[in-house]
């Protein structure tokens, strides 16, 4: 589903490597969960594959399901499957969520060559899906993120993922700020969401999101590399001891 190579990249302004050769391979039906200390790069690597300005790939792949992913706009990337759920979402005040939502699938659905979805089949559509992830149908109304709590912009995220219905969910630290109930709700909307056909890569700073987004993989990352890959019991091991001693075997 998502093939990464020997990635490389640094910043486009300035002298300085950031991924230094990151493999990764997530297969369909797959939740790969991505660990590691502050710094190490895993904001980048979700920015890079959605094609965030101020990197430079100088070395190594991205596919997605076989195509290539860094030649692709971000609006491309998206029309083939790939949806990224940030650390901080953006607020767009005069234009309402439910607005937002149609554009964005619309946009989708035309750069695929298929069929626009009409205003009324829309809102059946995407009240049935708030209702399966249990948000409050108001949100649709508001302006999007504008004046949301923490967790209310997370539960937004999980809806225009749902929405979407991409084939390969990048999500970057969407525990950080949440406090336990909104985490079960994100993690709730999240696993409605695991498919035979979907992949997902879930970064996150903190074991506690993995107790409620079971993964099949995790690996960490440090210094721009992934140094280990294991089962859920890796996360665990992270969680007792730090990193400290998974980067020293890796040096
Ligand atoms: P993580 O998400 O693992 O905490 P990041 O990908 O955010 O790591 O950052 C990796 C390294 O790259 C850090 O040293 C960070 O300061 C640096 N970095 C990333 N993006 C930029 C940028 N746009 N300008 C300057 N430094 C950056
Ligand atoms: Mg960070
Ligand atoms: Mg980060």
């Amino acid at each position: 589903m998502l093939s990464i190579k020997n990635l490389h990249v640094k910043l486009e302004d300035e002298d300085k490597q950031i991924l230094k050769g990151v493999d990764l391979e997530v297969e369909a039906g797959k939740v790969h969960a991505i660990m590691g200390p502050n710094g190490s790069g895993k904001s980048t690597l979700s920015y890079v594959l959605s094609g965030k300005d101020g990197y430079e790939v100088t070395d190594g792949s991205a596919a997605l399901e076989g195509e290539d992913l860094l030649d692709m706009d971000p609006e491309e990337r998206a029309a083939a499957g790939l949806f990224l759920a940030f650390q901080y979402p953006v607020e767009i005040p005069g234009v309402g969520n439910m607005t937002f939502l149609r554009t964005a699938l619309n946009a989708q659905r035309k750069a695929r060559g298929e069929d626009e979805m009409s205003a009324t089949d829309f809102l059946k559509f995407v009240r049935e899906k708030a209702k399966t992830l249990k948000i409050d149908a108001e949100m649709l109304k508001r302006p999007v993120n504008v004046g949301f709590s923490g967790g209310e912009k997370k539960r937004n995220e999980i809806l225009q993922m749902a929405v979407l219905g991409p084939r390969m969910c990048i999500l970057d630290e969407t525990d950080s700020g949440l406090d336990v109930d909104a985490m079960k709700l994100v993690s709730d909307g999240v696993n409605a969401l695991r498919d035979e056909g979907r992949g997902f890569l879930v970064i996150t700073h903190y074991q506690r999101l993995l107790d409620h987004i079971k993964p099949d993989v995790v690996h960490i990352m440090a210094n721009g590399r992934i140094v280990k890959t294991g089962g859920p019991e890796l996360a665990l091991e992270v969680e007792q001891n730090g990193y400290a001693d998974i980067m020293e075997a890796a040096q």
